[in-house]
Protein backbone atom coordinates (compact mmCIF):
# COMPACT_ATOMS: atom_id res chain seq x y z
CA UNK A 1 0.00 0.00 0.00
CA UNK A 2 1.12 3.47 -0.79
CA UNK A 3 0.66 6.77 0.76
CA UNK A 4 1.47 9.99 -1.20
CA UNK A 5 1.23 12.30 1.80
CA UNK A 6 2.65 15.89 0.95
CA UNK A 7 0.10 15.02 -1.84
CA UNK A 8 -2.77 15.54 0.25
CA UNK A 9 -1.29 17.86 2.36
CA UNK A 10 -0.87 20.75 -0.63
CA UNK A 11 -5.10 20.36 -1.50
CA UNK A 12 -6.26 23.06 -0.57
CA UNK A 13 -10.38 23.28 0.36
CA UNK A 14 -12.19 24.53 -2.44
CA UNK A 15 -15.46 26.30 -2.33
CA UNK A 16 -17.07 29.62 -2.95
CA UNK A 17 -19.06 32.54 -1.00
CA UNK A 18 -20.99 31.30 1.73
CA UNK A 19 -19.56 27.60 1.53
CA UNK A 20 -16.07 28.88 1.53
CA UNK A 21 -16.47 30.91 4.55
CA UNK A 22 -18.31 28.00 6.27
CA UNK A 23 -15.24 26.10 5.45
CA UNK A 24 -12.90 28.48 6.95
CA UNK A 25 -14.92 28.32 10.17
CA UNK A 26 -14.60 24.95 10.46
CA UNK A 27 -10.60 25.44 9.12
CA UNK A 28 -10.34 27.34 12.68
CA UNK A 29 -12.07 25.16 14.64
CA UNK A 30 -10.04 22.37 13.59
CA UNK A 31 -6.76 24.36 14.21
CA UNK A 32 -7.84 24.83 17.37
CA UNK A 33 -9.15 21.21 18.54
CA UNK A 34 -5.66 20.58 17.14
CA UNK A 35 -3.79 22.17 19.20
CA UNK A 36 -5.66 21.36 22.45
CA UNK A 37 -5.12 17.52 21.33
CA UNK A 38 -1.47 18.95 20.92
CA UNK A 39 -1.03 20.03 24.19
CA UNK A 40 -2.84 17.03 25.86
CA UNK A 41 -0.22 14.60 24.32
CA UNK A 42 2.55 17.14 24.79
CA UNK A 43 1.85 17.00 28.61
CA UNK A 44 1.25 13.35 28.48
CA UNK A 45 4.62 12.43 27.12
CA UNK A 46 6.34 14.54 29.75
CA UNK A 47 4.51 13.44 32.41
CA UNK A 48 5.27 9.88 32.27
CA UNK A 49 8.62 10.34 32.57
CA UNK A 50 8.30 12.67 35.41
CA UNK A 51 6.51 10.27 36.88
CA UNK A 52 9.05 7.76 36.79
CA UNK A 53 11.62 9.90 38.14
CA UNK A 54 9.72 11.44 40.93
CA UNK A 55 9.23 7.95 41.74
CA UNK A 56 12.76 6.57 41.75
CA UNK A 57 14.06 9.51 43.42
CA UNK A 58 11.67 8.76 46.70
CA UNK A 59 12.61 4.67 46.23
CA UNK A 60 16.43 6.21 46.61
CA UNK A 61 15.60 8.45 49.72
CA UNK A 62 13.77 5.28 50.95
CA UNK A 63 13.68 1.81 50.33
CA UNK A 64 16.76 1.80 47.87
CA UNK A 65 18.36 4.05 50.45
CA UNK A 66 21.15 1.21 51.16
CA UNK A 67 20.51 -0.89 48.35
CA UNK A 68 23.74 -0.06 46.13
CA UNK A 69 22.86 -2.62 43.12
CA UNK A 70 19.34 -1.46 43.09
CA UNK A 71 20.49 1.93 43.43
CA UNK A 72 22.59 1.57 40.04
CA UNK A 73 19.77 0.39 38.50
CA UNK A 74 17.54 2.82 39.38
CA UNK A 75 19.69 5.68 38.78
CA UNK A 76 20.12 4.15 35.18
CA UNK A 77 16.42 3.93 34.36
CA UNK A 78 16.66 7.72 35.39
CA UNK A 79 19.12 8.16 33.28
CA UNK A 80 16.94 6.91 30.00
CA UNK A 81 13.93 8.67 31.78
CA UNK A 82 15.46 12.05 31.61
CA UNK A 83 17.14 10.90 28.21
CA UNK A 84 14.23 10.92 26.55
CA UNK A 85 12.67 14.05 28.43
CA UNK A 86 15.53 15.48 26.28
CA UNK A 87 14.62 13.67 23.14
CA UNK A 88 11.38 15.02 22.85
CA UNK A 89 11.81 18.77 23.73
CA UNK A 90 14.60 18.24 21.00
CA UNK A 91 11.87 16.92 18.38
CA UNK A 92 9.50 19.46 19.80
CA UNK A 93 11.69 22.26 19.32
CA UNK A 94 12.40 21.04 15.65
CA UNK A 95 8.72 20.42 14.65
CA UNK A 96 7.99 24.15 15.89
CA UNK A 97 11.22 25.42 13.59
CA UNK A 98 9.90 23.48 10.54
CA UNK A 99 6.18 24.59 10.85
CA UNK A 100 6.91 28.34 11.51
CA UNK A 101 9.05 29.02 8.23
CA UNK A 102 7.33 26.22 6.01
CA UNK A 103 6.76 28.79 3.37
CA UNK A 104 10.10 30.19 3.11
CA UNK A 105 12.27 27.51 0.93
CA UNK A 106 15.79 26.74 1.44
CA UNK A 107 18.18 27.42 -1.30
CA UNK A 108 21.72 26.87 0.03
CA UNK A 109 23.51 23.57 -2.19
CA UNK A 110 23.81 20.87 -0.27
CA UNK A 111 25.49 17.48 -1.42
CA UNK A 112 22.83 14.73 -0.52
CA UNK A 113 25.46 12.01 -1.27
CA UNK A 114 27.87 13.48 0.98
CA UNK A 115 25.11 13.70 3.79
CA UNK A 116 23.48 10.25 3.72
CA UNK A 117 27.29 9.12 3.83
CA UNK A 118 27.54 10.82 6.74
CA UNK A 119 24.66 10.17 8.27
CA UNK A 120 24.77 6.19 7.71
CA UNK A 121 28.33 6.64 9.32
CA UNK A 122 26.90 7.92 12.38
CA UNK A 123 24.11 5.41 12.39
CA UNK A 124 26.09 2.54 11.87
CA UNK A 125 26.81 1.80 15.58
CA UNK A 126 23.38 2.03 16.34
CA UNK A 127 22.68 -0.55 13.64
CA UNK A 128 25.72 -2.46 14.68
CA UNK A 129 23.78 -2.94 17.80
CA UNK A 130 20.44 -4.02 16.47
CA UNK A 131 22.60 -6.61 14.45
CA UNK A 132 21.34 -4.83 11.30
CA UNK A 133 23.63 -3.85 7.85
CA UNK A 134 22.91 -0.07 6.29
CA UNK A 135 23.73 -0.65 2.96
CA UNK A 136 24.33 2.95 0.45
CA UNK A 137 23.58 2.74 -3.38
CA UNK A 138 24.27 6.17 -5.37
CA UNK A 139 26.44 7.59 -7.29
CA UNK A 140 29.78 8.47 -6.80
CA UNK A 141 29.47 12.35 -8.01
CA UNK A 142 27.89 14.73 -5.32
CA UNK A 143 23.93 15.15 -5.42
CA UNK A 144 23.41 18.71 -5.39
CA UNK A 145 19.81 20.05 -4.11
CA UNK A 146 18.68 23.35 -2.68
CA UNK A 147 17.97 22.95 0.72
CA UNK A 148 18.97 23.57 4.35
CA UNK A 149 21.75 21.03 5.39
CA UNK A 150 20.73 20.37 8.92
CA UNK A 151 16.86 20.20 7.98
CA UNK A 152 18.20 16.97 5.25
CA UNK A 153 20.41 15.90 7.94
CA UNK A 154 17.21 15.21 10.04
CA UNK A 155 15.47 13.95 7.68
CA UNK A 156 17.81 11.07 6.74
CA UNK A 157 18.66 10.75 10.64
CA UNK A 158 14.74 10.02 11.40
CA UNK A 159 14.05 8.05 8.10
CA UNK A 160 17.11 5.41 8.74
CA UNK A 161 16.69 5.62 12.36
CA UNK A 162 13.57 4.58 11.67
CA UNK A 163 14.44 1.32 9.75
CA UNK A 164 17.23 0.54 12.35
CA UNK A 165 14.10 0.73 14.61
CA UNK A 166 11.77 -1.04 13.11
CA UNK A 167 13.17 -2.92 10.78
CA UNK A 168 14.37 -6.39 11.88
CA UNK A 169 17.46 -7.79 11.79
CA UNK A 170 16.99 -10.40 8.79
CA UNK A 171 17.91 -8.21 6.08
CA UNK A 172 20.01 -4.54 5.58
CA UNK A 173 18.50 -1.48 4.71
CA UNK A 174 18.92 -0.25 2.14
CA UNK A 175 19.29 3.20 1.28
CA UNK A 176 19.08 4.24 -2.19
CA UNK A 177 19.70 7.97 -4.17
CA UNK A 178 19.14 8.36 -7.69
CA UNK A 179 20.94 11.37 -9.86
CA UNK A 180 18.84 14.37 -10.46
CA UNK A 181 16.89 13.31 -12.97
CA UNK A 182 13.31 13.74 -14.38
CA UNK A 183 10.84 13.12 -11.48
CA UNK A 184 6.93 12.09 -12.19
CA UNK A 185 6.32 13.32 -8.90
CA UNK A 186 7.50 16.65 -9.34
CA UNK A 187 6.89 17.22 -12.95
CA UNK A 188 10.79 18.42 -13.01
CA UNK A 189 13.87 17.21 -11.89
CA UNK A 190 14.60 16.31 -9.03
CA UNK A 191 16.61 13.28 -6.98
CA UNK A 192 14.88 10.25 -5.28
CA UNK A 193 15.82 9.30 -1.85
CA UNK A 194 14.42 5.62 -0.65
CA UNK A 195 14.92 4.17 2.64
CA UNK A 196 13.69 0.37 2.62
CA UNK A 197 13.76 -1.79 5.44
CA UNK A 198 12.64 -5.90 5.76
CA UNK A 199 10.86 -5.64 8.84
CA UNK A 200 7.39 -6.13 10.23
CA UNK A 201 5.72 -3.66 7.53
CA UNK A 202 2.94 -1.05 8.44
CA UNK A 203 -0.70 -2.35 8.04
CA UNK A 204 -2.20 -0.04 5.65
CA UNK A 205 -5.29 1.61 7.82
CA UNK A 206 -2.16 3.32 10.01
CA UNK A 207 0.03 4.78 6.64
CA UNK A 208 -2.44 7.99 6.34
CA UNK A 209 -2.15 9.12 10.05
CA UNK A 210 1.77 8.29 10.05
CA UNK A 211 2.86 11.76 9.89
CA UNK A 212 0.65 13.06 12.73
CA UNK A 213 2.33 14.05 15.91
CA UNK A 214 2.19 11.55 18.44
CA UNK A 215 0.55 9.53 16.29
CA UNK A 216 2.57 5.36 16.53
CA UNK A 217 1.46 1.95 15.20
CA UNK A 218 2.72 0.46 18.73
CA UNK A 219 3.13 3.01 21.52
CA UNK A 220 5.06 0.53 23.18
CA UNK A 221 7.41 -0.88 21.42
CA UNK A 222 7.69 3.02 19.99
CA UNK A 223 8.70 4.11 23.67
CA UNK A 224 10.85 0.92 24.05
CA UNK A 225 13.25 2.00 21.05
CA UNK A 226 13.09 5.24 22.31
CA UNK A 227 10.64 6.89 20.08
CA UNK A 228 9.13 10.55 20.45
CA UNK A 229 6.08 9.63 17.77
CA UNK A 230 7.28 13.30 16.27
CA UNK A 231 10.18 12.01 13.42
CA UNK A 232 7.58 11.39 10.31
CA UNK A 233 5.82 14.90 11.33
CA UNK A 234 8.84 16.68 11.17
CA UNK A 235 10.24 15.10 8.06
CA UNK A 236 7.10 15.85 6.54
CA UNK A 237 7.24 19.35 7.39
CA UNK A 238 10.67 19.93 6.11
CA UNK A 239 9.74 17.40 3.15
CA UNK A 240 7.20 20.19 2.56
CA UNK A 241 9.58 23.21 2.84
CA UNK A 242 11.78 21.61 -0.01
CA UNK A 243 8.65 21.73 -2.25
CA UNK A 244 9.25 17.56 -2.26
CA UNK A 245 7.19 14.66 -1.98
CA UNK A 246 7.32 12.08 0.73
CA UNK A 247 5.56 8.51 -0.09
CA UNK A 248 5.45 5.74 2.36
CA UNK A 249 5.28 2.28 1.16
CA UNK A 250 4.53 -0.75 3.16
CA UNK A 251 3.46 -4.16 3.16
CA UNK A 252 2.92 -5.80 6.22
CA UNK A 253 5.34 -8.92 6.93
CA UNK A 254 7.39 -7.41 4.90
CA UNK A 255 8.67 -4.38 5.52
CA UNK A 256 8.55 -0.39 4.29
CA UNK A 257 10.19 1.79 2.12
CA UNK A 258 10.24 5.63 3.07
CA UNK A 259 10.85 8.00 -0.20
CA UNK A 260 11.78 11.65 -0.46
CA UNK A 261 11.36 13.10 -3.52
CA UNK A 262 13.03 16.13 -3.83
CA UNK A 263 13.26 18.87 -6.44
CA UNK A 264 17.25 19.69 -7.73
CA UNK A 265 17.09 23.22 -9.28
P1 LIG B 1 8.63 7.32 16.59
O1 LIG B 1 9.47 8.31 17.28
O2 LIG B 1 7.59 6.70 17.48
O3 LIG B 1 9.42 6.31 15.83
P2 LIG B 1 7.81 8.48 14.04
O4 LIG B 1 7.00 9.70 13.79
O5 LIG B 1 9.19 8.45 13.51
O6 LIG B 1 7.74 8.21 15.59
O7 LIG B 1 7.02 7.24 13.43
C1 LIG B 1 5.65 7.07 13.78
C2 LIG B 1 5.31 5.59 13.87
O8 LIG B 1 5.38 5.01 12.57
C3 LIG B 1 6.27 4.77 14.71
O9 LIG B 1 5.92 4.80 16.08
C4 LIG B 1 6.11 3.38 14.12
O10 LIG B 1 4.98 2.77 14.67
C5 LIG B 1 5.83 3.67 12.65
N1 LIG B 1 7.02 3.54 11.79
C6 LIG B 1 7.83 4.52 11.36
N2 LIG B 1 8.79 4.04 10.54
C7 LIG B 1 8.58 2.70 10.46
C8 LIG B 1 9.24 1.62 9.78
N3 LIG B 1 10.32 1.83 9.01
N4 LIG B 1 8.73 0.37 9.92
C9 LIG B 1 7.64 0.15 10.69
N5 LIG B 1 6.98 1.12 11.37
C10 LIG B 1 7.44 2.38 11.25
Amino acid sequence: TTWDVTAGAVQLPGGRGVALSFEDVTAVEAAGAMRRDFVTNVSHELRTPITALSGFIETLRGAARDDAAARDRFLGIMEREAARMSQLVSDLLSLSRVEQDERLRPTAPVDLSGLTGQVIALLEPIAAQARLRLVFEGPEAPVVVPGDEEQLRQVLTNLIGNAIKYGGTERPVEVTLTAPEIQRDLRGPGVRLKVRDHGDGIAAHHLPRLTERFYRVDPHRSRAVGGTGLGLAIVKHIVNRHRGRLRIESVQGQGSSLTVVLPSE
